[in-house]
């Protein structure tokens, strides 16, 4: 059968809610109908990784990009981005299309158009003023930090492929790619 030869690189909990930091999946399982979408548009879908898990596991509290992007956190996103690049740099250069990157907006490692900051550190409790640090959180038009990475190293190959997203805070997850 004649294949698509098109595809799109999308965050990791797009096709598994189960990585996502307790309470934020708005789906059971993965982003249904944006992964039906693609589906249904012979799409094949290559799932980034979810650096969060990787680095913290799945008891991980929710973080801000503040906390996140720093050196060890930077590179690892490297290490797990680089083969993922190799491929995306192989289909190219054998005339399949990489339509777009899409990523989960609102994360502090997969926002594209939006991510989280905030003076949020350290230990949890009344004493320890966990309410106010909370009251600084807020979101920016800023990438985070994974997809910071993943732009400049495709940037570094010459590679440019859209870059769009999903909002975290929604369960309906459809795009027009
Ligand atoms: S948005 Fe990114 S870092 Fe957060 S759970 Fe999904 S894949 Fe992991």
């Amino acid at each position: 059968m004649e294949r698509s030869r098109k595809m799109v690189v999308i965050s990791h909990c797009l096709l598994n809610m189960n990585a996502k930091v307790e309470g934020l999946a708005l789906n059971k399982g993965c982003a249904k109908e944006l992964v039906l979408s693609l589906i249904e548009n012979d799409y094949g879908i290559i799932q980034l990784p979810c650096v969060e898990l990787d680095m913290c596991g799945i008891n991980r509290w929710g973080q801000v990009k503040s906390q996140l992007n720093h050196p060890h956190f930077r590179n690892r996103c490297e290490e797990l981005l680089q083969p993922v690049v190799y491929q995306i740099e192989d289909y190219l250069a054998n005339g399949y299309q990489i339509a777009a990157v899409i990523g989960v907006d609102g994360s502090p490692t997969c926002g594209v158009n939006r991510t989280c900051i905030g003076a949020w550190s350290g230990e949890i409790g009344e004493q320890y003023h966990t309410m106010e640090k909370g009251a600084t959180c807020k979101m920016i038009q800023e990438a985070g930090v994974m997809m910071d990475v993943l732009r400049e190293m495709l940037k570094n190959k010459g590679i440019h492929i859209p870059f769009t997203a999903v909002d975290e805070e929604s369960s309906k997850h459809t795009l027009d790619i």
